[in-house]
Formats: C-alpha cells, sequence, structure tokens
C-alpha cells in the first residue's frame, strides 16, 4: 500500500490567501506540529486541505493552493467535509 504523502503549506503572500506546499512527509503529526494547514495526498494527484485550526467555508474558498508538482494555482474539486478537512484539490496542468 502506497504511504499517504503530507504536504506543509507555507503562505506566499502578506494576506495569507496563497498557499504553497513544501516537501512532503509521510508523518501527519509532526506536519500538524509545525504548519497551521497541510495537504494529505491520500489519492496521487488529488489533494485533500486539511488545517490543523477552525477554518470558515469563506475563508476557505478564498484561498489559491498551488500545486505540489508544477506550483500553478489548483482548482477545489468538492466542498469542504467540515471546518478542518477542506475541499479536494487537484491541478488541471497534471491532469491534462
Ligand atoms: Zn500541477
Amino acid at each position: 500500500m502506497q504511504k499517504i504523502k503530507y504536504y506543509p503549506l507555507i503562505d506566499c503572500d502578506s494576506a495569507g490567501k496563497e498557499k504553497t506546499p513544501l516537501f512532503f512527509s509521510d508523518d501527519e503529526d509532526t506536519v500538524r506540529q509545525s504548519h497551521g494547514m497541510y495537504l494529505q495526498e491520500i489519492v496521487p494527484r488529488f489533494y485533500r486541505l486539511c488545517s490543523v485550526n477552525r477554518v470558515s467555508t469563506a475563508n476557505a474558498k478564498a484561498y489559491t493552493i498551488h500545486c505540489p508538482l508544477c506550483r500553478k494555482g489548483m482548482t477545489p474539486i468538492s466542498q469542504p467535509v467540515d471546518n478542518y478537512h477542506l475541499a479536494l484539490y487537484c491541478c488541471r496542468n497534471c491532469h491534462k
């Protein structure tokens, strides 16, 4: 079975709307200790946006999450599950 990958997210603008992934880890606890938001990749190239702290749906929609592979902005393809497990994203550029 393939391991789940966790990509810590860092802000790349002063407003905190643009979020870029760092190199992945397979240890979710470590990622949660050092970063407030991260991407969870269970199915390859589909990324679930996760937050340690509560995020409103409106705030979550304002984020641009960048692709771990090509760094382009990704497209949300689902509604948030709850205020901690947010939309699932995929990258149109990597899914051509
Ligand atoms: Zn991509």
